[in-house]
């Protein structure tokens, strides 16, 4: 168990002791004052069951990890660090962060609104969530980001590409962004290029509208503020989370000449990562619209910088193009599962394409491990993918959530796995439940028995976020008060806009 209890926590934080867990004595504090070095959090996790995800490092038992200046400094058994926090780990199983590639994060608070197992997901699921959205001011923007990076990080989730579908005005826009970055979770701020107020809350609108409102083309705002709000939060380049844009819309929904200059003005803004959703796109196809991979590969548009969501349809040759560009891939697994095609995962990893798993929507299980196990099942969808599955080990299938995942959503070299020199996101479990096994390799119990009520610290960076199975400095029911608050206001919200048919 960790000895960093919550009380120690505060205590140092009154003693202005800005690195966590630092010796306060004043000999101790004389020496960090004079090595500049030591005045970031230096933490020394000892004896743990390494699940590294490094084939280089692979399984260790019984060793020791050491974090200094957020950043992953040595791994070994018996290492000794002055002024390090000690994490005592034993029996426990030290794991990376995991890696979420596809998610809305501010839709995690209203979870159980709308869920994949009742017949309202399929009719309303659109009108719906176009609906609620509309009653989100930037108040509740920051509130949801903020909560729902929260839950992410509980949930062992390090680094989440937040598709933000959610920009009708620049002030969303902002919000979102503090809201994440005021939680500290890292991975990808995704700044979607579309959403208008084309109508609001008292409004009756049509189907037609509606749908029109979601496929709305970009609009110059949506580029400058895309600008601002990448200069004014996402300026450094070690910092957790990066800078993304997610096109305005799903391939298939774009003349050909308006996606292309879009990316052009998106890659002219350097983000870390551009997102688009691509689905197989049923009845008419239209000339000069792009609909598929073949088609954006033709365009000259895929490329390293590019991660595509869903895309369970997409073609063998066409995965040979990604592979060919770089191009990436996240895919939900749970949430694909009603589509007809299953997750992209197995073929992904036959073709050389990056991939990673992705929670989507807020009707998605925030336990991740069952995402993970997800990824696993889906394999069993399709002939080949079964024949997949008996090749498979256990840390094939962590690894798009780790290893394969980070570098899916282009931080390959940064994190995904414990290794020297990586960035510090590391997930502790206890295996004290009952019924938690104590056989079989660390990747068999994790993939097969993992459970959010296992994580006992989280990191991010080399920060505590979690210890002892709880959030620092995180007041659950505070937050849950609040959000019942935001959720009936939602909820208000879309039952004032009518529909018509
Ligand atoms: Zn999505």
């Amino acid at each position: 168990m960790s000895e960093l209890t919550r009380q120690n926590f505060l205590k140092m934080m009154a003693a202005g002791v800005a690195g966590l867990g630092l010796d306060t004595s004043v000999a101790a504090r004389a020496a960090r004052a004079a090595d500049p070095k030591l005045t970031k959090p230096r933490t020394l996790i000892r004896e743990a069951d390494i699940l590294s995800m490094d084939p280089k490092i692979g399984e260790m038992s019984s060793a020791d990890v050491l974090i200094e200046n957020g950043k992953i400094a040595a791994i070994g058994k018996g290492l000794s660090a002055d002024m390090a926090e000690v994490v005592d780990a034993q029996g426990m199983i030290l794991m990376p962060g995991m890696v979420d590639g596809h998610r809305h994060v501010w839709q995690t608070p209203i979870a159980g609104a709308m869920v994949k197992t009742s017949q309202r997901y399929g009719k309303d699921y659109i009108f719906w969530s176009m609906r609620i959205r509309m009653a989100v001011t930037p108040e509740y923007m920051h509130f949801l980001n903020y909560y729902g990076s929260l839950l992410a990080i509980n949930s062992g989730v390090t680094s989440v590409v937040d598709n933000v579908h959610l920009l009708y005005t620049p002030e969303l826009g902002d919000a979102a962004a503090r809201g994440s970055i005021d939680a500290g979770v890292g991975g990808i701020f995704g700044f979607q290029l579309s959403g208008s107020r084309a109508y609001g809350l008292g409004d009756t609108v049509t189907r037609k509208q509606i749908i029109s409102e979601i496929f709305s083309p970009p609009m110059e705002w949506h580029f400058k503020a895309a600008e601002t709000i990448r200069n004014k939060y996402f300026s450094d380049a070690d910092a957790p989370m990066q800078f993304g844009v997610h096109l305005s819309n799903f391939v298939g929904f774009g003349q050909a000449a308006q996606v292309r200059e879009e990316m052009a003005r998106i890659r002219a803004m350097k983000p870390a990562l551009i997102l688009e959703d691509v689905q197989a796109i049923k009845g008419p196809r239209h000339p000069g619209v792009l609909y598929s991979i073949a088609d954006m590969n033709a365009e000259g548009l895929l490329g390293p910088d590019l991660l595509i969501s869903h895309g369970n349809e997409i073609t063998d040759a066409e995965l040979a193009m990604m592979a060919a560009s770089g191009t990436k891939v996240a895919s939900s697994a749970w949430g694909e599962f009603p589509y007809p095609a299953p997750s992209i995962h197995g073929r992904a990893l036959k073709a050389g394409v990056d991939s990673c798993v992705g929670t989507d929507g807020g009707f998605a299980p925030l336990d991740f491990f069952e995402l993970v196990r997800a990824t696993y099942l889906s394999l069993f969808r399709y002939p080949e993918g079964m024949a997949q599955a008996r090749g498979v080990e256990s840390a094939d299938i962590l690894a798009f959530s780790t290893s394969r995942g980070a570098a899916a959503i282009g931080m390959g070299d940064q994190l995904g796995s414990i290794s020297v020199g990586k960035r510090a996101d590391m997930v502790l479990l206890s295996t004290d439940r009952p019924g938690f096994p104590l056989l079989g390799n660390l990747a068999d119990r994790v993939v097969n028995y993992g459970q959010l009520s296992d994580i006992d610290s989280v990191w991010i960076a080399g920060r505590l976020r979690k210890s002892g199975g709880r959030m620092i400095g995180v007041d659950w029911k505070a937050l849950a008060d609040r959000n019942r608050v935001i959720q009936a206001a939602l909820a208000r919200g879309e039952a004032s806009i009518k529909m018509e048919s």
